[in-house]
């Protein structure tokens, strides 16, 4: 065993050196795309400065008391910090219950870590009070923020900080991980196309819902120019949205879907686009070119390629607007198939 993070070698490779040298700083950030692995490479730092047993390059041996109970989240040693909905800031009552505990000396571990995700949510007056524990710290103890760039964390937090950046993966590397774990290839490429880069945000799909969503739109595009063509996409519109509001509350994972639909429109096109452009399929993000994608590839003229892009910029827009579904998207097939 090792740190066992695919393409993530020059963020683990210098967790054992630090590890080695005995030398781990009191304040890391690791930025990096949503789905970067920026949340396992936190709680595998927490576990190997913690492990009863580590690997001869330090990394945890995920087995002992500590590395199980870590991952469980059960361990009193390490502690993990995040905002609770999307948009939320982290409160500043949990950013000073925190650092109370931080005050105090590990105790089952030999370190005690504190494990902060998004910090680019924090308040002024939580970020405030965080960096007097950074300023002052007390021995053994980590702080490990997350975030998606430096750019949205405090300067000041920023500055007392050692920052390391989560790398993205190449299509390749995603398409091999996920073969890895046994899906096939036509959805290996799908996903590695949804995730820009990010393996966590490739795993967090679930591949059958992706394939069949896929298809469905792949479908409704492909009869572009026949009569049935809008009442394809108007049936689709209302079997989706229904599903949505089975669930009543306007929960995250509603919009989250919604989202989904847009990536997997926006990947579809972009490859109807690349292939239209360059006349080769090998430089496609997503699967390989549908019957559909290569006819409107062999059509399409550059006013709609602009016309498209506007559509998606506008659907996107109202998305984030929370505005109507149905309204939305029975707009955008109105204007996409006319
Ligand atoms: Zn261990």
């Amino acid at each position: 065993m090792s740190w066992g993070m695919i393409g993530l070698s020059s963020v683990t490779d210098v967790f054992s050196d630090m590890l080695k040298a005995n030398r781990v700083p009191h304040g890391l950030l690791l930025c990096g795309p949503e789905g970067s692995g920026r949340a396992s490479l936190a709680l595998s730092l927490a576990q190997a400065l913690n492990c009863h047993s580590p690997e001869p390059d330090f990394s945890p041996c995920r087995k002992c008391g500590p590395c199980v109970r870590i991952s469980q989240e059960l361990f009193p040693d390490v502690m993990t910090l995040e905002p609770k909905g999307r948009g939320d800031v982290i409160p500043i009552d949990d950013v000073r219950k925190l650092i109370d505990v931080l005050n105090y000396s590990p105790v089952e571990g030999r370190y005690k870590v504190a494990i902060i995700k998004k910090a680019d949510r924090f308040r002024q007056e939580g970020g405030g009070a965080l960096l007097k524990t950074l300023e002052e710290p007390v021995e053994n103890t980590v702080l490990i923020m997350t975030a998606q760039s430096e750019s949205g964390v405090m300067d000041t937090l920023v500055s007392r900080c050692v920052r390391l950046r989560v790398p993205t993966l190449t299509r390749k590397q995603i398409i091999e991980a996920l073969h890895e774990k046994g899906l096939d290839q036509m959805t290996s490429r799908l996903l590695a196309g949804l995730s820009d880069g990010a393996l966590g945000a490739a795993l967090s799909v679930d591949p059958a819902y992706a394939m069949e969503l896929w298809s469905a739109l792949d479908g409704i595009l492909g009869q572009h120019g026949t009569k049935n063509a809008l009442k394809s996409a108007l049936d689709w519109v209302r079997s989706f949205v229904d599903a949505i509001e089975k669930n009543k509350t306007k929960t995250e994972s509603d919009r989250d879907k919604s989202d989904f639909v847009l990536d997997c429109l926006r990947l579809w096109w972009r490859d109807v686009f690349v292939l239209a452009a360059t006349k080769d399929a090998g430089r496609m993000a997503g699967p390989p070119p549908t019957p559909s994608q290569r006819r409107w590839a062999d059509q399409i003229a550059a006013d709609d390629v602009a016309r498209i892009e506007a559509l998606n910029a506008g659907l996107q827009d109202g998305l984030s607007r929370a505005m109507r579904l149905e309204l939305l998207f029975v707009n955008y097939w109105l204007n996409v198939l006319k």
